[in-house]
């Protein structure tokens, strides 16, 4: 089956039994009553444990990574935690890349280092600098590309090929391509993970999490431990989810479409300095993310020139553009790294990465384009 068809079937087969539903229905139950003390009616229980709604979305979530097995968390960092507690004991070594989602590194930093977890921060655009890192303590692997918010492209590939040969777990986060767009499985992931909460629900109106994997034994233990630790999405979360997923393929190459146009305006326009969007020819690593990516995506960020003074002003004074954090919604959204998702890394170390005061990000939305150039026009002027 081909990506729509799978975003739209997947998981919410009509059943005939109770009434030929098209649409999963909500199932609000907390827990399930039986007739016999040994013979729970479908095995269900509870719905930490298992709820039929969360069940629909944990297959759609698996059919779009073309994973076996798809669990769902109550947000994108409920999906980390959970993940990285199933894989880590004390003592173990993480190798991330050093551009990433400033959730990630504060969970690693403040959570896990003090159980004894401790993470080396790579350049993770060459595969070698990732190789290097790894120690006979190194567990995981964890990469995110394009890459948050400089949207650098990492080789998933040789890198997860070279950390299967040292005996080490490596994890995607997928957020920002979407599973529409990059199925790192494929290229030999070990698991991916997403914030829902951005492309999949698509709409901006739930927080959510996922891990998509196809390793059995890893799988078995995970769902051990999304009950034990019970960091679940409501089913009404999940229904939205499911909602949104539907049309992730139609929205992302729209926002694909909308981001090159948004991305070449900013990148003639005198006032920016430089753009980082995979689908420009002149991102170095351009081929790459053709080769990796079927679209470039709704995401990128610019450095505007006159530093902080001129960011605000330009941040000011957009109207169409929403400064808000959080990304992946139809609506377009506008967010200052330095001040706002990327405070908790300290400055010296985003300095060092390229995260500066003149950096802002953009998720492109599914408006009109001419809107959004508009928009762009007008508060740069
Ligand atoms: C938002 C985000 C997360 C965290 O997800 P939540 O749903 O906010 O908990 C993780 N990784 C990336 C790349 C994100 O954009």
């Amino acid at each position: 089956m081909k990506f729509s068809t799978k975003a739209v079937h997947s998981g919410e087969q009509p059943d005939f039994k109770s009434g030929g539903d098209v649409v999963s229905p909500i199932h609000l139950s907390a827990t399930f009553a039986r007739r016999e003390v040994d013979k729970p009616p479908k095995g269900l229980e509870y719905s930490r444990t298992e709820n039929p709604t969360r069940s629909a979305l944990e297959k759609k979530l698996a059919a779009l990574e073309n994973a076996k097995f798809g669990l769902a968390f109550s947000s994108g960092m409920a999906a980390e935690a959970t993940l990285l507690l199933t894989i880590l004991s004390e003592g173990d070594h993480v190798v991330a890349g050093d551009d990433l989602y400033g959730g990630t590194r504060r969970l690693l930093e403040t959570t896990f280092r003090k159980f004894g977890v401790s993470t080396s921060y790579v350049d993770s655009r060459h595969t070698t600098m990732v190789t290097k890192a790894l120690t006979r303590k190194t567990k995981v692997v964890w990469l995110e590309s394009p890459s948050n918010p400089l949207m650098r492209i990492c080789d998933i590939r040789s890198i997860a090929n070279a950390a299967s040969k040292h005996g080490v777990v490596s994890i995607v986060d997928n957020t920002f391509a979407s599973p529409c767009l990059q199925n790192p499985l494929e290229l030999g992931a070990t698991a991916v993970v997403h914030s829902t909460t951005k492309y999949i629900g698509g709409h901006s109106d739930v927080v959510g999490g996922a891990v998509m994997l196809s390793d059995k034994e890893l799988y078995a233990r995970l769902k051990f431990n999304q009950n034990s630790i019970g960091a679940v999405p409501s089913p009404i979360d999940c229904f939205l989810v499911m909602r949104g997923a539907k049309t992730l393929q139609l929205r992302m190459e729209r926002h694909s479409e909308n981001a090159m146009r948004v991305a070449s305006y900013l990148l003639r326009h005198p006032k920016v300095a430089a753009v980082h969007y995979p689908g420009l020819p002149s991102h170095p690593q351009h081929g790459l993310a053709e080769r990796q990516m079927r679209a470039p995506g709704g995401m990128l960020s610019a450095e505007l020139r006159g530093g902080l003074p001129a960011v605000k002003r330009f941040l000011g004074r957009l109207r169409t553009f929403s400064l808000a954090e959080s990304l992946g919604g139809v609506e377009s959204l506008v967010d200052h790294p330095a001040t706002m998702t990327h405070s908790s890394v300290p400055a010296s170390e985003r300095e060092k990465v390229g995260v500066s005061d003149g950096l802002v990000r953009f998720s492109v939305g599914i408006e009109d384009s001419e809107d959004l150039l508009a928009d762009l026009k007008q508060a740069l002027r």
